[in-house]
């Protein structure tokens, strides 16, 4: 007696990518409900509902795409052929902060599923805000997903702070542990954005909970280096002295691992994602796979979000795994296709905690699997003279647009290239206009250096009076002695190295934006303390009294990045370095306070010194009563003030 099921594919290639490798060149898979009941040459044994042909096609599990951020497909090609930082921190985080609401997350989410299914992934793993919509969306489209809501040490779009951040996570995973599709995660966001706190709080939750964390670990160089200066030691190491490891652990990248560091993710049963694309466009470098492989590490695909690729396609991601290992290593044997295909499948899922449930076509897995179509003119001829001539065939020459049926769970998500549950041309047409959108956001602010400041970093707006007069002095004697006479009372004094970079636009209306980095230096010149600091200063609006009294308005910033990250995102049209060794004093004369700068320049080079006098003030009275008399400290300090330069320094 034949046993029933809901489905049989036969005559099939079947490539099962189970661990022996198994392919039945003429085989059948039987499925019943969401799971898979049999797989070989079993059709006789089955009385199915349904019986589709596979003739000169191939059966394979779905593609497990093992790290990604689904809602950024909406956006792909929005900033291109930037550095990492000034990509995230100048662009992502300034667009996300101002456009990712649950909407926004369930429209880029069903956009990725709509590719992710087209291009025969059934199962990825997911990081992103407002987590919730994802999950929703992807079970609404039928895929199965790792869904990992985000924590970050700073405001995120869906978190006021990390605490709630924490809040929502928890929530989250009461919410949707036990769901047929979904498996919910918690993800501190990587070592750089995170506190060691948050490391161990979310591997707590999630051992709580029973379900994975999922981060990104040793992406760049650059963050492996930081961890070596502020830890003593690189990330692996110090993740796991926050307890990570307690916790099951799909880690992103791991570009920059050694081999201890590798043996501490296997013996952690870690799973590693390899995104080569992404790390090949951010310039992140190449992870060591083929030696992770041979340590016995789970290493997956994955394709990271759709900003950074900018596609989801696994099977551009499986071939270029393939071709880089050989690349890199100048051995064409590293990463064999058929190795390559088991990353993208098995080993995928595995890397995600979900090897028991997905990633081969096995009796008793669920049935999550794709067919290919293999009659065109890109993939013939075929050889069967080696049957494992299938894998060349699927990660050398087969692109996503020969999938042609996906079922996951038992569920079909196309067929014959149609998508079943999701409208495209309905989500194109939405995309478009969040396209729109980020186009007039970008647009208003990339025409202003003060909209682009705030977009990166906050900034104090101070529009007031400035009192100041500088003059070459020859020595620095007539200063020292004046400030010590008794008409001149000394309130505080400061010395510093100052390092300013002075950014400069075509259009004087943006102002003019100063990089300082100040050196603090105590009586023996040793650097005691370090700031930096942007400040950009508006056009003057007023000038009176000559160059003596100005009012304009200045904003405030701290310099969170490098002088190379202001560079790149800012893009001045011109530029100067003005390094000086300054000595500040704030000093009362005749009633009223002033700040006196003697300072000799020591790039560019210049003979003598420079003296300053300067104030600032939020009323025109004062201004006006501090301008009389700051022309007569001037003198006092023995500048004369025909000796006073209207310019600024960076104008010398
Ligand atoms: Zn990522």
């Amino acid at each position: 007696m034949r046993q029933p099921c809901d489905l049989l594919l036969t005559n099939a290639l079947v490539v099962t990518m189970d661990e022996q490798f198994t392919i039945h060149p003429s085989g059948s898979v039987a499925i019943s409900g969401s799971s898979i009941l049999a797989v070989g040459d079993i059709a006789g044994q089955f009385e199915a509902a349904e019986t589709v042909d596979c003739r000169g096609r191939v059966v394979m599990p779905g593609l497990v795409n093992a790290h990604t951020h689904a809602p950024m497909t909406l956006l792909r090609g929005l900033a291109d052929d930037l550095r990492l930082d000034v990509w995230l921190m100048g662009y992502m985080m300034p667009v996300e902060r101002e456009f990712v609401r649950p909407e926004f997350v369930a429209l880029g989410t069903r956009l990725a599923c709509a590719e992710m299914i087209r291009s025969g992934t059934t199962c990825f793993a997911d990081m992103y805000y407002f987590e919730d919509a994802v999950a929703e969306t992807a079970a609404a489209a039928g895929l199965r997903a790792l869904c990992a809501q985000t924590i970050l040490k700073f405001p995120t779009p869906d978190a006021a702070s990390y605490e709630d951040g924490l809040a929502s996570a928890r929530a989250f995973l009461a919410a949707w542990k036990g769901h047929p599709l979904i498996v919910p995660s918690v993800a501190p966001h990587a070592p750089y954005t995170c506190t060691p706190e948050i490391f161990r709080v979310c591997a707590e939750l999630a051992t709580e909970f029973d379900v994975p964390v999922h981060t990104h670990l040793a992406e760049t160089a650059f963050e492996v280096e930081q961890s070596r200066k502020e830890h003593g030691m690189p990330v692996i190491p110090w993740v796991k002295k926050q307890r990570l490891f307690d916790a099951r652990v799909l880690a992103a990248h791991c570009v920059h691992v050694d081999e201890g560091e590798m043996r501490t993710l296997r013996d952690a049963h870690a799973g590693v994602a390899h995104n080569p694309t992404s790390n090949l466009k951010l310039g992140s470098g190449v992870a060591p796979v083929a030696k992770m492989l041979q340590l016995g590490l789970h290493v997956g695909i994955g394709t990271d979000g759709a900003a950074s690729n900018n596609d989801l396609d696994m099977f551009e991601e499986v071939r270029l795994a393939a071709l880089l290992a050989k690349g890199i290593s100048g051995d064409p044997t590293a990463i064999p296709a058929r190795t390559a295909l088991a990353m993208a499948t098995r080993l995928g899922a595995c890397a995600m905690h979900l090897g028991d449930i997905t990633g081969s076509l096995e009796p008793g897995k669920r049935a999550d699997l794709i067919v290919i179509d293999l009659d065109h003119a890109h993939t013939t001829p075929r050889f069967e003279r080696d049957i494992n001539a299938v894998y060349s065939q699927l990660v050398y020459t087969t692109k996503s647009t020969d999938v042609v049926d996906v079922i996951c769970d038992g569920r079909w998500l196309m067929r014959d290239r149609r998508l079943l549950t999701l409208d495209e041309a309905d989500l194109k047409s939405a995309a478009r206009d969040v396209a729109r959108r980020i186009d007039g956001f970008l647009r208003r602010r990339e025409e202003s250096v003060l909209q682009k400041l705030i977009a990166v970093g906050g900034a104090a707006e101070q529009e007031s009076f400035e009192i100041q007069v500088k003059a070459r002095v020859a020595t620095e004697d007539s200063v020292l002695r004046a400030l010590e006479s008794e008409d001149v009372s000394i309130i505080r004094e400061v010395h510093y190295h100052q390092y300013d970079i002075y950014f400069f636009f075509d259009d004087p209306e943006q102002g003019r934006l100063r990089y300082r980095e100040d050196e603090f230096l105590d009586a023996q010149r040793q650097v005691v303390n370090a700031r930096a600091r942007l400040t950009l200063t508006g056009p003057t609006r007023e000038d009176a009294f000559g160059s003596v009294l100005l009012f304009r308005s200045r904003f405030f910033a701290p310099a969170t990045h490098s002088p190379r990250f202001y560079r790149e995102y800012f893009k001045p049209a011109r530029e100067r370095e003005v390094e000086k060794d300054r000595r500040r004093w704030l000093v009362a004369y005749r009633g009223v306070q002033f700040y006196v700068h003697l300072d000799r320049l020591l790039n560019p080079a210049s003979d003598g010194f420079f003296v300053e006098v300067k104030s600032r003030t939020w009323s025109r009275r004062d201004a006006q009563d501090k301008a009389a008399v700051v022309a007569q400290l001037l003198e006092r300090l023995g500048a004369r003030p025909d000796d006073a330069i209207e310019a600024d320094y960076v104008e010398l």
